[in-house]
């Protein structure tokens, strides 16, 4: 077996467990492992990010915003957004090459698993949605497949509509953008939405307004990166 970055062999690769399990663990090497940087110590309660306080400056700002405050009520993420990092991300985003996520079931299954633990089985766990015109670019939604690594919930139908790409746009822009979600139910439980990176915070604040809108009473969410 191969590591699913740079395809070096990974050493031990049959043992008796997995002679007899017969299923095969895709992962990374040590070595590429080594290049990514898990979250630890001490974090912003709301939004994860490294910090000796409880409530970081950026979480002050948006819980100082009538519109914001209390949208989302906290974000968990599993990896910094590193170097190694955004390539990967990068990958299978824009190449489409969406077995490397497979690397991550393992890791991104045991932190929901420690964070959620008490609040998922009374939660929606929803993927944020990309824009048709933008699924059809990309052939598969990443969040989509990272749910799938998670427990399976009933489905909500959260929609979104195209914007001009982010990448293309300054903080600022990306900070003003429109609403691009539209949920036509009632949701009456907690939802989990799940992405693969946290950078502002605006999509899933978005995301997490409209479904509040729609009678949600809390509003979490979980990726795999934080920026
Ligand atoms: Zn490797
Ligand atoms: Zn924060």
């Amino acid at each position: 077996m191969t590591c699913l970055w740079c395809f070096e062999q990974l050493a031990n690769t049959i043992n008796w467990q997995s002679f007899f399990t017969l299923r095969e663990q895709n992962t990374f090497c040590d070595d590429c492992l080594h290049q990514l940087k898990r979250i630890e110590g001490d974090v912003c309660s709301r939004c994860f990010r490294e910090s000796t306080v409880n409530v970081c400056s950026d979480c002050h700002t948006w819980e100082k915003q009538r519109a914001w405050k209390d949208v989302l009520t906290k974000n968990v993420s599993v990896f910094h957004y590193n170097e190694m990092m955004k390539q990967m991300i990068a990958k299978w985003k824009y190449r489409g090459d969406y077995v490397l996520t497979e690397g991550f079931r393992h890791v991104f299954k045991k932190q929901f698993n420690e964070h959620f633990r008490d609040i998922w089985q009374k939660a929606y766990i929803v993927p944020i949605p990309l824009s048709d015109e933008r699924l059809e670019e990309r052939a598969f939604n990443q969040a989509q497949v990272l749910t799938q690594f998670l427990p399976r919930t009933k489905e909500i139908q959260l929609t979104r509509v195209h914007h001009e790409k982010q990448a293309k746009k300054t903080r600022h822009e990306r900070l003003t953008i429109k609403n691009p979600f539209i949920l036509r139910e009632r949701v009456n439980k907690p939802v989990i939405l799940v992405d693969d990176i946290y950078t502002t915070g605006i999509t899933l604040r978005y995301a997490a307004r409209t479904l509040k809108n729609a009678g949600c009473p809390a509003v979490y969410s979980f990726t795999l990166a934080r920026g």
